[in-house]
């Protein structure tokens, strides 16, 4: 990866402080790593009526419409004291943009204290739904 492991979590982490979760209290930070080597910043926004977007996906999304569509890692920061995995929906979205097999986007959960899980989107959606004739 262009960038290092550890510039990417504290990124994310910078990014969890921008959360808007005032009725879950639950934040969420992420930093998106394309192969153009720029990162892509998101953080979990809630709404009173119970609607939320999701720190992976805002992103993603941000990503998205700045062109991007190969990414290399992913990186999570909550608060949780085992650090928490994307939930499966973003897992989903997150594989639209990695077609291949394996799945090989990095994903690397991390919490404050600086505990990390590092996975592949593959090893935790192996059977995600893809159309590759698309
Ligand atoms: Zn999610």
């Amino acid at each position: 990866m262009e960038i290092s492991e550890k510039s990417l979590i504290e990124q994310a982490s910078a990014n969890m402080q921008k959360a808007y979760a005032p009725y879950s209290g639950y934040k969420v930070g992420a930093a998106l790593l394309a192969t153009s080597g720029k990162v892509y910043d998101g953080a979990n926004i809630e709404g009173m009526v119970y609607r939320a977007t999701h720190a992976e996906k805002l992103a993603l999304d941000s990503a998205v419409m700045s062109g991007e569509r190969q990414f290399i890692a992913i990186a999570v920061v909550t608060n949780n004291q085992i650090p928490a995995f994307p939930c499966g929906q973003c897992l989903q979205d997150l594989a639209e943009f990695d077609k291949s097999e394996k799945g090989s986007l990095e994903i690397i959960a991390a919490n404050p204290e600086g505990k990390i899980r590092k996975s592949t989107l593959g090893q935790l959606l192996p059977e995600r739904f893809v159309i590759y004739d698309l």
